[in-house]
């Protein structure tokens, strides 16, 4: 990685971004004091820490309900001892990037668009990533790479959309990401550029001025303007993830003209309630952003304690038709190898 891309944090407030993200919690022993959780030794941690560390920020771990072994945002991000069972039907690369890969960094299997690795580095780890086994190594891009990337782009005229993706673009310096995104907006034929972060949610510090002002001039302002449409999908899953800060951190993404739509994952025991659900509609839609997806676990080694099964999800979908607008309703999709889109799951209809 350039060192325009690695973040200074000297001299910083305590509460900048920066600081807060190099900062966050990677010790299983103090997130359990923090959390008044029984400091039991945990044999699995030493194992699961050189898998897929640990790694919470502070402003996310606020919200998280001390004493409660059960809060729903403890679980997304607490490594536990099933991580280590092996599960038939369940792989280390389910989507299987690897061979869509035509570049490093890029990964080109949809008709139209093509996602690329911004950043190797993620400011949460949430435990049911399905790249928690990606070889973010090999994919750790140099300046020089990216513009690698950005020539097959290039060359692609058919391709009309670029989904900054990682680990989490908006970890990068914002010099980093200004000459990212000036790159993108020189390629003719790219009309979206698409972010997907988690970081709004989890650091809502992170929407500082500086990124505005990356990202409001290329949205579109006139008729027949060719300016960037840029949209930012976001990934909350529980609405205790968002406070008061997170909603103010969308709301101005979303002053700043860029199109807000939240995904989350399906996960057991954390959001697999139509209540709660709905309740994140509500919350998300608030904040400006829109429901787009509500995703099946995909099948990753590791993860499979969070996985709930299609049918329940049919039902909970079927269950906030009922209670919400067609706007606030997910569309519930599964990911399938060497497709060329999501796949809607079918909703039951005897
Ligand atoms: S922020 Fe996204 S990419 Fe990073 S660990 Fe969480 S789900 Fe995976």
């Amino acid at each position: 990685m350039s060192t325009s891309s690695i973040i200074k944090t000297v001299n910083r407030p305590a509460d900048s971004w920066q600081r807060q993200l190099s900062g966050a919690r990677r010790s299983f022993s103090d997130l359990c004091t923090l959390l008044n959780l029984p400091a039991s030794s945990f044999d699995a941690i030493s194992e699961l820490d050189k898998q897929f560390p640990l790694i919470v920020p502070e402003p996310y771990l606020s919200r998280i309900i001390k004493g409660d072994q059960r809060d729903p945002l403890l679980l997304q991000v607490l490594p536990q001892a099933e991580e280590l069972v092996s599960t038939p039907g369940f792989s280390v690369d389910p989507l299987e990037e690897a061979d869509a890969s035509p570049v490093a960094g890029l990964i080109h299997k949809y008709h139209g668009r093509v996602l690329l690795v911004a950043s190797s580095t993620c400011a949460i780890h949430c435990r049911y990533c399905f790249r928690r086994h990606f070889p973010y190594q090999e994919n750790r891009l140099q300046r020089n790479q990216h513009q690698q990337a950005l020539d097959y782009i290039k060359s692609k005229p058919d391709i009309h959309e670029v989904i900054l993706s990682g680990g989490d673009p908006l970890t990068l310096s914002n010099a980093y990401l200004q000459w990212l995104v000036n790159a993108i907006k020189e390629l003719p034929q790219i009309t979206t550029l698409r972010i997907h972060t988690r970081l709004p949610i989890v650091i809502p510090n992170r929407v500082d001025a500086e990124l505005l002002e990356i990202l409001r001039p290329c949205t579109p302002r006139t008729v027949n303007s060719d300016h960037l449409n840029v949209v930012m999908v976001v990934h909350c899953n529980h609405p205790n993830e968002i406070d008061d800060d997170v909603e103010h951190a969308l709301l101005q993404l979303k002053d700043a003209g860029i199109t807000l739509l939240n995904q989350s994952v399906l996960l057991k025991e954390i959001n697999d309630q139509a209540d709660t659900l709905t309740t994140l509609s509500h919350r998300i839609f608030k904040a400006g952003v829109l429901p787009y997806y509500l995703h099946v676990l995909d099948a990753v080694q590791g993860a499979a304690h969070f996985d709930v099964p299609e049918s329940v999800g049919i039902h909970i979908i079927a269950e906030m038709t009922q209670k919400l607008p067609g706007y606030l309703v997910p569309r519930l999709v599964r990911e399938n190898p060497g497709a060329t889109s999501k796949t809607t799951v079918t909703l039951i209809t005897d």
